[in-house]
């Protein structure tokens, strides 16, 4: 179920069916700000809507105190074992706090805490981790660790009501996929506020993507989750922000910058695709624009499944074709076409439309339909998975139950960021 309630952190609205704010957090000593501010800038242009810093001694607090003014993003100041660094982060302009109320000394310094922050209206992240939960779960834990980890969540939920403070988002974290799913859906049905999602260390760049995408991809299709962080063992926290941006953009919660399909390739490969998709994937790093890319290995099933793309390229032995919005634009020499696409995308950013040649267009298109017509009988795996899609509708059809939707309807309907709204949703060019 999707958070009701909704925090202000510096400005990003979490919850309460705000889009999903991505996170990361620095992997520098706090203290040392000039490394701490590069990363800041690193983790904010690759898209992060906020960033958390460790707080773990006074000389950290001293940097924050400047690093809250120059950071482009809100600040969350991180903090276990002492709450008297929680009220020097208060202090020093921390956008929010994450704090443990299970290790920072008892009720009375949560209280504490609760209560300076209320005062400055800085909102606070509480969190459990699986592997320090208080000891009076350990038996639970040992039972059933998902109820354990809820039961220690929403027994610091209680607290703070308690303490008359409700400005705060709550995470579960478990290095366990199958328990940060079920722990987090359990939350969800018991308690309204919001959720802050994180696969506690996921591994590295690799492993780690892969558990986020399934553990908190998973969450998020279920309109559950208000904002992630990606935990990646690497020094470079923008990799977790990519990260994030992808399971976002898979899952149609928000758009940013391109988006690259291609084909899984098969035996009808006739190209280097590997190194083209590659190529084509560091040029779209440094577009802004959410145009979206397509890569066919061949162009037996003609443009097909790529005819949505504004963009797109498919080849042959010797020769490729450049289509957009599913039309042929130009047939091009095969070592040319990553060059000649990025030339007609640059054209049609910088125009607003995409310009055809109509003879150039023409002979794209007699030189798809031919390859066409010499294939008409094959099977590749996108007819397959047509004649699949077909059948399932037909079956669905005939014993009247609904198909699955493409996106959950809440998710759909969460709003868009600023920088995300869409002016560029559907058909992105109109043709010249
Ligand atoms: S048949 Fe499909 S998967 Fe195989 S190379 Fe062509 S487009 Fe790619």
């Amino acid at each position: 179920m999707a958070s009701k309630r909704q925090i202000d952190v510096g400005g990003v609205k979490i919850g309460g069916g705000a889009p999903v704010a991505v996170q990361s957090m620095t992997k520098t000593e706090t203290a040392d700000y000039e490394a701490t501010m590069l990363q800041i800038r690193a983790i904010a242009d690759a898209g992060a809507d906020l960033v958390r810093c460790a707080v773990p001694r006074d000389k950290d607090i001293d940097a924050l105190k400047r690093i809250v003014v120059e950071s482009p993003i809100p600040v969350i100041a991180d903090i276990h074992f002492n709450h008297t660094l929680a009220l020097k982060a208060i202090d020093a302009g921390a956008h929010c706090i994450r704090l443990n109320p299970g290790n920072i000394g008892g009720p009375e310094k949560v209280g504490e805490v609760a209560e300076r922050a209320k005062a400055a209206g800085t909102p606070m992240r509480i969190g459990v981790n699986s592997g320090s939960l208080p000891r009076h779960l350990h038996e639970l834990e040992r039972e059933n660790p998902v109820e354990a980890l809820v039961s220690a969540a929403t027994e610091f939920v209680a607290l703070m009501e308690r303490l008359d403070f409700y400005d705060f988002k709550v995470s579960i974290k478990s290095t366990s996929v199958p328990n940060t799913i079920a722990s987090n859906r359990l939350l969800s049905e018991r308690i309204d506020y919001p959720l802050h999602l994180g696969i506690t260390e996921a591994g590295t760049k690799w492993t780690g993507s892969l558990k986020s995408a399934v553990g908190l991809g998973t969450l998020l299709a279920d309109d559950i989750g208000d904002t992630i962080r990606i935990s990646l063992s690497t020094f470079h926290a923008e990799e977790e922000v990519k990260v994030a941006w992808e399971i976002l953009k898979a899952l149609k919660l928000r758009e940013r910058g391109p988006v690259l399909i291609a084909c899984p390739t098969c035996g009808r490969l006739q190209f280097d695709m590997d190194t083209v998709v590659q190529e084509i994937e560091t040029r779209l790093e440094s577009y802004d624009e959410p145009i979206e890319v397509a890569v066919l290995g061949c162009a037996v099933n003609g443009i097909g499944e790529a005819s949505h793309a504004d963009f797109g390229i498919t080849g042959a032995k010797n020769e490729g074709l450049i289509f957009a919005g599913g039309e042929p634009l130009k047939k091009v020499p095969q070592d040319e076409l990553v060059d000649a696409l990025f030339a007609e995308i640059d054209r049609s950013l910088k125009i607003g439309r995409v310009e055809r040649d109509e003879a150039k267009v023409a002979e794209g298109a007699a030189w798809l339909a031919k390859i066409e017509e010499e294939n008409v009988g094959e099977m590749t795996p996108e007819r397959m998975a047509a004649l699949e899609a077909k059948a399932a509708t037909e079956e669905a059809m005939a014993t009247g139950t609904a198909l699955p939707m493409a996106a959950p309807a809440a998710a759909r309907e969460r709003k868009k960021l600023d920088e995300s709204a869409s002016p560029t949703a559907g058909r992105r060019f109109t043709r010249a």
